[in-house]
């Protein structure tokens, strides 16, 4: 069995016993791809006693300076929270979030995140996700150590994927036609359509509201391929041309 297109990324993790007791977590699960985001301290000795025997775990590990870096060749991006948030993305429960990953493997990159100890993701960090994954704990103290987490949503993973074996069903929803855009095709989209918003006045730069973030989602809840991106940026594209003709014309 292969995780290899499953990375988890842990954004700004205090303390470097939570990266190894992930580290631990993630390789009783199979996973072994882990990728930190500006971590407060790395290499870490503490890290590697909570790992255990999952240094090689470590040893590959990833460190970047943004979540964007960690998720950029992403297909599919899902954040956890301890919290449910205003303006929701669709949220998963954990045996929902395994599926819908094994779902995607092994066609597409697929992120798993994880956010600081004390005050989870950002607000800004959650917009970058597909999806959103709560693990329902008690609602007195939702709130699980780091390491739980990721240890509860590798075992849900592990335990879609043993489903799924067993019964046979071929993994890797491999049937579409054209390949799955990544979280950077879809963030110079979303750049290049503020663009022709401002310029044909639908948004207002000084007063933009929420339009982006609901357009963010709407594109996020559709998962466009690379030739719809494709498209799409065609007509924004094509829009630009002709007010550009418009205005030739009326000098
Ligand atoms: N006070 C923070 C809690 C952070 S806990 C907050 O309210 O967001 C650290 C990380 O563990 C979270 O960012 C998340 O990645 C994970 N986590 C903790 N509890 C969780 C839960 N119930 N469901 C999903 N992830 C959880």
């Amino acid at each position: 069995m292969s995780f290899d297109k499953v990375r988890i990324v842990l954004v700004e993790t205090s303390h470097p016993g939570n990266i190894g007791a992930a580290a631990r977590a993630m390789k009783n699960m199979g996973l072994n791809h882990l990728v930190l985001v500006k971590p407060k301290v790395w290499p870490a000795r503490e890290a590697l006693s909570m790992a255990a025997s999952a240094l090689d775990v470590l040893d590959g590990v990833r460190v970047v300076q943004t979540m964007e870096e960690a998720i950029a060749d992403c297909h599919l991006v899902i954040g956890t929270s301890a919290r449910l948030r205003q303006m929701p993305v669709q949220l998963l429960d954990p045996q929902s979030c395994g599926e819908k990953i094994v779902a995607s493997m092994p066609v597409q990159e697929v992120a798993l995140v994880f956010g600081r100890e004390i005050s989870g993701l950002s607000n800004r960090e959650l917009h970058l996700c597909h999806y959103h994954v709560h693990i329902p704990i008690n609602p007195e103290y939702p709130s699980l150590n780091l390491a739980a987490a990721v240890m509860v949503l590798s075992y849900e993973l592990r335990k879609a994927w043993l489903a799924a074996a067993d019964k046979g069903l071929s993994i890797g929803g491999g049937d579409w036609d054209q390949e799955a855009a990544t979280a950077k095709e879809l963030e110079l989209f979303l750049a290049h359509m503020k663009e022709v918003l401002i310029e044909i006045e639908f948004l207002d730069p000084e007063n933009p509201r929420q339009l982006m973030r609901r357009l963010r989602r709407l594109y996020q809840r559709i998962q466009p391929d690379k030739m719809e991106l494709n498209i799409l940026r065609g007509i924004l594209s094509a829009v630009t041309q002709k007010i550009q003709d418009i205005e030739k014309k009326g000098k």
